[in-house]
């Protein structure tokens, strides 16, 4: 869902993306709520794998 929402640069309201990226409130220009590179998807998996890689460790790799 994330994905289909955008920020208003002029008033702050997230709104549904538009193909105009337009405000249907004050008109403003609706931008990416994150930036580019930032994904919590990708975040949260990496530590998911460094935990998966640390229980890993101590089960077949113990002393
Ligand atoms: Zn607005």
């Amino acid at each position: 869902m994330t994905k289909y929402l955008q920020i208003c640069k002029d008033c702050g309201e997230y709104r549904l993306f538009n193909q105009e990226s337009k405000c249907n409130l004050c008109g403003g220009t609706l931008i990416n709520p994150f930036p580019p590179k930032y994904s919590p998807i990708d975040k949260y998996s990496k530590y998911r794998m460094m935990y998966f890689k640390e229980e890993f460790k101590k089960k077949f790799e113990t002393n």
